[in-house]
């Protein structure tokens, strides 16, 4: 018995001595503001669960950093800072999680609905990343990937103009179980027949329309823009493509289904190009990491690369100015605040997003399926931007290259004096249309 009670007296000590000189150290997770919000020691402890999602996304960002130069994974890179202790630094906004959780009370957490959302600031520093299940997974990005896969690149390309027409019509046939049916269909389950210039069918997220100018720009060429602009994973489009046809990825690219998922941090990065003059920087947590001796590990430093002109990022931020004032995305519309984004929804609800630009912020809202309810990201980014009491009085910048003109809404030509029914435009000064045809 006594021989017992010496062995376990000696792990102790052991252990004692492991901790204090050579075992695991502390590293703690501070926001912004300097304040610890979380500490790694081998294992991650999150002081409130709010942080849960900023902390692992910010720890493996660090360890994956600190790792890189030294040739390891996110692995090493955990064991190196186990090993040093002292501070991650990041760009943890306080206020703006606090904002999140509380959006998640008022909208989803009563009803089991899941819920994420990531915050870029002017920087594209993440200043939030909030998840209800503390991960941030990828999901079906839906409809918000138009403008990133389809109209951006089309408009860079010249191939889509404001006011350029498509006819709102399935695009073929395809076998189901029950027949012969109609595809794509539209989120309305209608079709108008009607041209419908380029700005508006993004508004109504027609998503007859955006099969058809997708197959206008090449589905390569949306699979190389997303892949060389964002980093996006199309190696399974690629695949598919190569095996069976383009015909076969439209889906994918055109109305979200990418195999590999988007998720809120990403989505709120690549956003970033519709505000920040068409660069896209890869969005970070962490700022820099410093050992329990106060040396720094690692700092740092934004890779900015221009993606579109800043006249097509311009010409798309207008455009997604429609979506909310007066398209899908009508439910995050502010009075008086400049707010710019885009609606998406996968088959059967099970993927609902909204993504807001501000001069400031980029906010990617995600949620999962909520009973009879539909799509109620736009109206959780309204909620959000009031809890996190964002800047009400920026405006963006317009660019210089672009004009404003009137366009016949019919021909979708310039307007004359004759058309019989007239709209505003943005276009790239010189790609305003020529003069109307038919009046
Ligand atoms: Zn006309």
């Amino acid at each position: 018995m006594k021989k017992r009670f010496l062995a376990v007296l000696t792990a102790v000590l052991l252990l004692l001595s492991l901790a204090s000189c050579g075992g695991a150290k502390t590293v703690l997770l501070l926001d912004r503001e300097g304040n610890a919000f979380a500490e790694y020691d081998g294992g991650l402890t999150v002081y409130e669960k709010q942080n849960a999602a900023y902390a692992r996304y910010a720890l493996t960002e660090a360890a994956e950093r600190l790792a890189e130069p030294r040739g390891g994974d996110a692995e090493k890179g955990l064991a190196l800072l186990a090993r040093g202790g002292g501070e991650i630094r990041t760009a943890a906004d306080p206020a703006l999680m606090a904002a999140a959780a509380e959006t998640d009370e008022l909208y989803f957490a009563d009803r089991g609905v899941p819920f994420a959302l990531a915050v870029t600031d002017e920087n594209a520093r993440l200043a939030a990343v909030y998840s209800s299940s503390g991960e941030t997974e990828p999901h079906y990005a839906g409809s918000a990937i138009k403008p990133l896969s389809v109209y951006a690149p089309g408009v860079e390309s010249g191939a889509i103009l404001w006011s350029a027409t498509q006819e709102d019509s399935p695009v073929k046939q395809v076998m189901t179980p029950a027949g012969e049916e109609d595809w794509p269909v539209n989120g309305s389950g209608r079709y108008s027949y009607q041209q419908i210039p380029a700005a508006e069918a993004l508004a109504q997220s027609l998503n007859t329309v955006a099969v058809k100018w997708l197959q206008r720009y090449g589905v390569t060429n949306a699979m190389d823009f997303l892949e060389n602009s964002f980093g996006i994973d199309v190696s399974r489009e690629r695949e598919i493509a190569a095996q069976l046809s383009e015909d076969e990825v439209l889906a994918n690219l055109a109305l979200g289904y990418l195999q590999s998922g988007v998720t809120v941090c990403g989505m709120a990065g690549y956003y970033r190009v519709f505000a920040d003059e068409g660069v896209y920087t890869p969005p970070l947590c962490v700022l820099s990491v410093v050992s329990g001796s106060g040396k720094q590990l690692y700092a740092a430093a934004p890779e900015p690369r221009q993606v579109l002109s800043p006249a097509s990022a311009w010409v798309m931020n207008r455009m997604l100015k429609g979506v909310v004032d007066h398209g899908t995305g009508t439910a995050a519309r502010i009075e008086g605040v400049d707010i710019v984004g885009k609606t998406g929804t996968s088959d059967g609800f099970d993927d609902n997003w909204f993504v807001g630009v501000t001069p400031r912020h980029t906010v990617a809202v995600w949620h999962g399926p909520s009973p009879a309810e539909g799509n109620r990201a736009a109206a959780a980014f309204n909620a959000f931007f009031h809890a996190a009491a964002l800047p009400w009085d920026d405006a963006f910048t317009p660019c210089e290259e672009v004009t404003q003109a009137v366009y016949c809404t019919e021909s979708g030509f310039r307007a004359g004096d004759n058309c019989p029914g007239v709209e505003l435009g943005y276009y790239p000064a010189d790609r305003v249309p020529a003069l109307c045809p038919l009046h």
